[in-house]
């Protein structure tokens, strides 16, 4: 299953979207990280990247 981001959480640092592999993740319009779902291989370098922990497998 690929991640889920909770946007609650997200401070929009964008590390997350550094170390992802397949560039599945980005920053949205309010500056929140996104995961796109049929891009994500679930590798979860992003679960670790992420300094508040809003980042969790589905
Ligand atoms: S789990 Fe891996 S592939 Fe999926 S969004 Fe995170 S870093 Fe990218
Ligand atoms: S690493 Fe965490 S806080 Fe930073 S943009 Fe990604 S989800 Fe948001």
């Amino acid at each position: 299953m690929p991640v889920t981001v909770d946007k609650d959480t997200c401070i929009g640092c964008g590390a997350c979207v550094g170390v992802c592999p397949v560039s599945a993740l980005s920053l949205d319009d309010e500056g929140k990280s996104s995961c796109d779902e049929s891009v994500c291989i679930t590798c979860l370098s992003c679960v670790g990247a992420c300094p508040v922990s809003a980042i969790s497998e589905k």
